[in-house]
Order: structure tokens, then C-alpha cells, then sequence
């Protein structure tokens, strides 16, 4: 049913029984396809067969920055820096604050994310290092049951981002990243369904499961601040066609070769990882131009789970 047609749409299902009100979101950044199609997936899959509370969908939160098809909206505005928004604000700012108001009456909340046009990432689910030690456990089980290879906890710091808005509500939320660049995968589509439906069954929403058992590899709590910023880094030293030398989810140390960037004339230039680390970002446009960012490396370096304290 829907529920809200502006500043964007949403849907609600709703089961004859109380229970949790989940929220999922797709479409905070415009450019980013593969959540917007699981939700639109979700919305046919769990219209029959929720048992106990509501689920509200949101295909495109940032619908200025999905008409554009960019990652900001027409304001120029990232909706993943100005939460809680302004209702009588820019368009990004209208999608803000009603997004951040609807965080406010859910119980648990998925953010769904890509890496845009630009990025493909290696499949990461996280969340914020909440305080609040309840709060924190429910973070947990959610994303042990949305069941990516990457679990990536961070530091509760951040402003802005729509975690923040739940943080700040006491809402138990993650986010998760998979893919992009252009054309669709439908890997990331599937894995979005399997995993909001794990969640859901892990809340005893519905009886079935998403899919097979979780295939958590890497579960990372990382204390020090900022840890949270997933940085896009490695700039390109100089234009040309950036060809990768490392292929996202394999272990890289510094200074191994992380690509090429070949000019169409004969020039040549090396790129070299700056750090030891799980390759979970990788340019997916290979045009680029000098001091353009070509992947990132999460401090990861044997599988299993493992904290780390800040100083
Ligand atoms: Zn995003």
C-alpha cells in the first residue's frame, strides 16, 4: 500500500499481527540501481507471507538525484551529509527530512547502497559502534543475518548520513554496499533480497528464509575515529585508461602493483597499494583523470572476527 507519495514514494505491508515496523531504503545516492530493484523485488515477494508487524519500502529516498541519475540531487546536495534534512528546504533536504522522520517510527532500518557509477565494492554490511550495548547486539544480528561477506563496524561519530538520524533515534540500523559501476548485476539484486528477508526471519517477521546460511568471512570492529569514512583513495598519477592489476575481495599488500594507467599515446604509469589489506574497492570508469581516486583497501587481513581499539 502507499503510504507516501512526496517528496518521494513509499510503501507499506502490513500483517494482521503487531510486531517490528522494519524500514528498508534504496536510492539515498541517484545512481545507484541494484537497491532500488531489490526493493521493487521485495515489495512483490513479502505483500504475501509477512506474519507479524509492517515493513515500509522506499525505492528511491533521493528522487531528484535518481532523475538525474547521478549521485547528488539537482540541489548539488550529497542526502548522506545533511540529515535530518529541512522540510521546506531543496529538494535533497525535503528527501532528508522525510526519510529521517520515517527512521523515527521504525523499530530496525536497512540503508542499501552501491558504489555508484563510479565504484564497484566487495559486498560489506555496516553499522555504527552504537553506544547504547542493546542497541549495538541488535546491529549485530542484523548484519549477521543479512549474511555479506564483510561485516564492517565503525565508529558512532559520523553526522549527516542517515545512520546518524537512527543513531541519534535509537534506532537499530545498518547500511550495506555491493557493487556498481554500469549495466546491472543481478548477483546484487538477489544478494539485497536474500539478505532483507534473513533479517526479517531473524525477527520472526516471516518463516521463510531468503536463502542459504549466511557467508560472513570478515567481521571487523574498528574503534578509532573516522574508521566509518569507507575512503576512496589511490589517486591516479596522471590521465589515461586505468587498467586494474587486483580484483575486489583478494588481500593485497603495500606496495604490490594495484593497476596501470596507460595513455592511448605511449605513456605509462604505475599504481601502488598503500596499504596492506582486503581490495573492497575498485574504480569501475576507467577513464580517468590525474588525482582521480582508484579503489580503496579495508585494514583486513585474515579472515575471522577481529576489534580494534582506538588510542
Ligand atoms: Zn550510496
Amino acid at each position: 500500500m502507499k503510504i507516501l507519495s512526496d517528496p518521494f514514494n513509499a510503501y507499506a505491508i502490513t500483517a494482521e499481527q503487531p510486531g517490528p515496523h522494519v524500514l528498508i531504503a534504496a536510492g539515498v545516492h541517484g545512481d545507484e540501481f541494484e537497491p532500488m530493484l531489490a526493493v521493487r523485488e521485495l515489495l512483490q515477494q513479502l505483500s504475501a507471507g509477512l506474519l507479524v508487524g509492517k515493513v515500509t519500502l522506499v525505492p528511491v529516498v533521493n528522487t531528484s538525484a535518481f532523475v538525474a541519475g547521478t549521485r547528488y540531487g539537482s540541489d548539488g546536495k550529497d542526502l548522506a551529509r545533511i540529515c535530518p534534512g529541512d522540510a521546506e528546504g531543496t529538494p535533497t533536504a525535503r528527501s532528508a527530512d522525510a526519510i529521517s522522520k520515517l527512521i523515527h517510527t521504525a523499530d530496525y532500518f536497512i540503508d542499501m547502497h552501491t558504489g555508484g557509477i563510479l565504484y564497484d565494492l566487495y559486498p560489506l554490511c555496516g553499522y555504527m559502534l552504537h553506544p547504547v550495548e542493546t542497541i549495538l547486539k541488535s546491529q549485530q544480528k542484523m548484519a549477521y543475518a543479512f549474511g555479506l561477506p564483510v561485516i564492517w563496524g565503525t565508529d558512532h561519530y559520523a553526522a549527516g548520513r542517515t545512520l546518524s538520524v537512527a543513531r541519534d533515534a535509537q534506532v537499530p540500523a545498518i547500511y550495506v554496499e555491493y557493487g556498481g559501476g554500469t549495466g546491472i548485476r543481478p548477483q546484487v539484486i538477489d544478494a539485497y533480497v536474500k539478505g532483507c528477508r534473513n533479517v526479517l526471519r531473524m525477527l520472526g517477521m516471516t518463516t521463510d528464509s531468503g536463502g542459504e546460511e549466511t557467508e560472513v568471512s570478515y567481521w571487523v570492529e574498528d574503534f578509532i575515529i573516522n574508521s566509518g569514512h569507507l575512503q576512496a583513495k589511490l589517486p591516479a598519477p596522471s590521465a589515461g585508461i586505468f587498467v586494474p592489476q587486483v580484483a575486489l575481495g583478494k588481500q593485497v599488500k603495500k606496495d604490490d602493483v594495484w593497476g596501470h594507467v596507460l595513455s592511448p599515446y605511449g605513456e605509462e604509469a604505475v599504481v601502488l597499494a598503500d596499504m596492506d589489506g582486503l581490495v573492497f574497492m575498485l574504480r569501475a570508469v576507467v577513464h580517468v583523470k590525474r588525482g582521480d581516486a582508484l579503489g580503496g583497501i579495508l585494514p583486513i587481513l585474515k579472515p575471522g572476527k577481529v576489534v580494534i581499539h582506538g588510542t
